[in-house]
């Protein structure tokens, strides 16, 4: 009895998710209609994550394992978008989060500022796994000039699971993007009806799907039923850097390690062996470095790697002490990784990537 009842429920979440019911048929021809004109041009751009997977249970919310659907699917899943924009699609990459590349996010950036140049597009919305979402909202807003709204979206339960939350989120990641309200704001990431800076957001819950936030900051706003409701005039997070990637073909290979109890030096030194430009390394504390660690701080310097040092604690600001490394300011560990490689591809002038973190 309890296998039929599954199978339905399978059966039914796959239909919602890859079968085109008719009325979203008629619907994805709306854009074109007249009339809808009025309404703003949003793109989703898609590259993957838990909001196009499936698993073969809808009671199973952690499984999921195999080939990603695309992004047909989702919009198929949630016509009621085209209530609010004038929506097109694009297919970035299809991947998790998980295997993302900086090749991955430096093609993404371009294509966002391609796309926001069209006068016909109001904002941006990209679907991405929640694993490192916080990682490419924070390279776009550093490889990103517009006035115009760049919201990302994704989903922690897969689209096949019962009280899947990705058509909501993008539902809400849409509304955002084609609201007046949203200008100004930078890179947003819409989760479970909250909207989060890019600068500061990350991710506190492996599975909760009120998992995006930013312990210190807070929210922008929130989705509340139909409204965008934004708490603040539109403002921007201090110290905010703009890198011009259009002409950078790769980034700066930087690594990140983390310090704890009794850590062999060796694996320190082996993560900038390959090759590295640049290294963050997130300490104990307000970046506390051992003595063995200052010495390999000089080592690095000496070889012409930029050292950063961050924290492994999960909220707080590193401030500088260590002479001959950055502090990473209000940045996590991930976050200070993304701004090194940005600062990377325009100098390598230890005075002036300082500056740039000086100002976190
Ligand atoms: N593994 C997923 C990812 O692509 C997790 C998620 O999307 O929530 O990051």
């Amino acid at each position: 009895m309890k296998t039929s009842i599954r199978a339905f429920l399978t059966w039914f979440a796959l239909a919602n998710l890859f079968v085109l019911p008719a009325a979203a048929q008629q619907v994805k021809g709306q854009p074109d209609q007249p009339g809808n004109a009025r309404k703003p041009g949003v793109v989703i751009l898609a590259t993957g994550g838990t909001i196009v997977s499936a698993t073969p249970s809808p009671t199973d919310m952690a499984n999921y394992t195999g080939q990603l659907a695309g992004v047909d699917s989702l919009l198929k899943a949630v016509p009621q978008i085209h209530n609010y924009a004038n929506v097109r699609a694009e297919q970035i990459v299809n991947v998790g989060s998980n295997v993302i590349t900086s090749e991955n996010i430096l093609n993404l950036a371009k294509r966002v500022n391609a796309v926001l140049a069209e006068p016909d597009v109001a904002g941006v919305v990209i679907t991405h796994g929640t694993d490192t979402m916080e990682e490419t909202a924070y390279f776009l807003s550093l490889a990103t000039r517009s006035s115009k709204p760049i919201v990302i979206t994704g989903s922690m339960r897969p689209a096949t699971s019962l009280s899947a939350d990705g058509p909501v989120n993008l539902l809400d990641a849409v509304m955002v993007a084609a609201d007046p309200g949203s200008r100004d704001r930078g890179v947003m990431v819409v989760m479970n009806d909250r909207i989060s800076a890019a600068r500061y957001v990350t991710k506190m819950n492996t599975l909760n799907v009120d998992t995006m936030g930013a312990l210190e900051q807070g929210y922008l706003g929130a989705i509340a039923g139909e409204r965008v409701l934004f708490y603040f005039e539109p403002a921007r997070a201090r110290g905010e850097l703009y890198f011009d990637v259009s002409a950078v073909t790769k980034l700066p290979h930087v690594e990140l390690v983390y310090r704890y109890q009794g850590q062999e030096m060796q694996l320190v030194r082996d993560a900038v062996k390959e090759g590295a430009q640049g290294v963050v390394i997130g300490f104990t504390g307000n970046g506390n470095a051992s003595p063995d660690h200052e010495a390999l701080i000089r080592e690095f310097g000496s070889k012409g790697v930029s050292v950063v040092r961050s924290s492994r604690v999960v909220s707080g600001i590193v401030t500088p002490k260590v002479s001959g490394s950055m502090a990473t300011g209000s940045l996590t560990a991930q976050k200070a990784r993304i701004l090194l490689m940005l600062a990377l591809t325009r100098t390598k002038d230890l005075g002036q990537i300082s500056e740039f973190f000086a100002q976190q």
